[in-house]
């Protein structure tokens, strides 16, 4: 049997990240300002530093990793490649499954490899805190742990209900040093707005967005960093396949179909982008985006230009979009419901070049539970949507007989996500309908750009 566990070196860590826009047959569609017009990049300089900002508008193919960076990297990376022997056979498929594994960051999830070149850029820019929403709680964790590497503060606007509901992700952040406050919170405008609406508001993602993007641009010592969807953000998640490219290379195996979850598109361009670059070279890899039918981004939504928060403060984007005061249903992969998904995953699903397919909330936990048992991992509810729909493929196949060889990847564990596993063995959890009123609703908001 060829091994399981398909190792790389720390020499092996990547010495660049790669830029798909190099290899995008249209340059990226640009984020537009207010007034309609492309922004340039003094729009941004308030509260990204301009090393990311140049990384944001950057066509250069490869971009160094910093030294300081591959050196934080290396307390987790590189991350395992796994072949999934013991799930092929659970499945009696002839298909060979692999899955990178980013849940051995210390966070849990692949959200540090761009929080530690954030942190860094930001330290290197005389920067001295970060603020930054989370939702479920991964990217808190993950900008804790980065600030803390870098000895930079970082003030987290934790969503109330989340706060609330999973205090053991709001304990990690406060271990690794951060400063977690309940959104929304009585210190900001934004905050103090939604209170006066409403005293016992829960918060929502787009809430806990405005009152950090304020928090950053009132201080000069103070940036703002995102977890996904933004161009910076991809590109230092190609950490991801470029690895997974060499460990399969061990393998001497190469994939048909690369499957990963996606919310703001961040760990699906991370794995799939190094392979978009074969594609580019005349290689025929199928990279599947996987989401959920009730908050169905690519599949549903609208390409346009949207806001990517809900208030309407960021410079507006174009992508696949539910529109902006979208609120979807309360499913558990908490990270998949964002009403927007990156430009650059959203051009080229729109250039047809990557695939994305939608899987409803109940058959990701069947899905997750026949890996835990097979594998041993229990996954993030996230990473069972990329689980899902990797073994429909592997059954595809145990039916035509085909040999394929499947990637996907396994983008966190569920270790903190356990309530949500105890309401799908009670029979709790429930599959929403495709919420189609609500998106008709929030569609009619979308602003109306004339584009150039
Ligand atoms: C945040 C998160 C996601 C979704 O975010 P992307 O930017 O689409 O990658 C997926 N899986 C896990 C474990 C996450 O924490």
């Amino acid at each position: 049997m060829s091994n399981t566990k398909i190792f790389l070196d720390e020499s092996d860590i990547p010495k660049q990240w790669y830029n798909v826009v190099a290899d995008m047959p249209n340059p990226p569609a640009p984020p537009l300002g207010p007034d309609g017009k492309p922004i340039g990049p003094e729009a941004l300089a308030a509260i990204f530093p301009m090393a990311l900002i140049e990384q944001e508008v950057s066509a250069q193919r490869w971009i160094d990793i910093p030294e300081p960076v591959r050196e934080i990297y290396r307390l987790w990376r590189p991350s395992p490649l796994y072949r999934a022997h013991r799930l092929e056979q659970m499945l009696e498929t002839p298909a060979k499954i692999y899955y990178k594994y980013e849940g051995v960051s210390p966070a849990g999830s692949h959200k540090p490899n761009t929080a530690t070149p954030q942190a860094y850029y930001n330290k290197e820019a005389g920067i001295k805190r970060l603020s930054t929403e989370t939702g479920a709680g991964q990217w808190g964790c993950a900008l804790a742990l980065a600030g803390q590497m870098f000895g930079l503060d970082v003030r987290v606007y934790m969503v109330k209900i989340s706060y609330d509901q999973k205090p053991f992700r709001r304990s990690m952040m406060q271990t690794w040093g951060a400063d977690v406050l309940a959104s929304p919170t009585d210190q900001t405008e934004a905050g103090r707005k939604i209170l006066g609406q409403d005293p016992d508001s829960d918060g929502s993602l787009g809430i806990a967005i405005s009152e950090a993007v304020e928090e950053a641009t009132g201080r000069d010592d103070t940036n703002y960093s995102l977890g996904s969807v933004l161009n910076h953000v991809l590109l230092h998640q190609t950490i991801i396949g470029l690895e997974t490219k060499k460990q399969l290379e061990m393998a001497g195996d190469y994939p048909d179909v690369v499957f990963a979850p996606c919310g703001g598109g961040s760990n699906f361009g991370g794995i799939a982008f190094p392979f978009f670059a074969d594609n580019a070279a005349g290689k025929n890899v199928r990279l599947v985006a996987v989401e959920p039918t009730s908050c169905p981004t690519l599949t549903k939504g609208k390409y346009a230009y949207d806001f990517g928060d809900a208030i309407g403060m960021t410079p507006l984007m174009k992508m696949y979009t539910l529109g902006h005061d979208f609120m979807p249903p309360g499913i558990h992969a908490g990270g998949l419901r964002y009403h927007g998904d990156s430009a650059l995953v959203s051009q080229l699903y729109n250039e047809g070049l990557i695939d994305a397919i939608a899987v409803p909330q109940i058959a990701t936990f069947e899905a997750g539970v026949m890996f835990s048992k097979a594998e041993g991992i229990i996954p993030a509810p996230e990473s069972n949507h990329a689980i899902r729909a990797c073994i429909d493929e592997a059954l595809a196949c145990k039916k035509s007989g085909e040999v394929k060889t499947l990637l996907f990847n396994l983008s966190g564990h569920g270790h903190f996500d356990m309530a949500a596993y105890d309401r799908y063995f009670s029979g709790e959890l429930e599959d929403f309908d495709y919420p189609e009123e609500a998106i008709r609703k929030s569609m009619q908001n979308i602003p109306k750009v004339a584009e150039s």
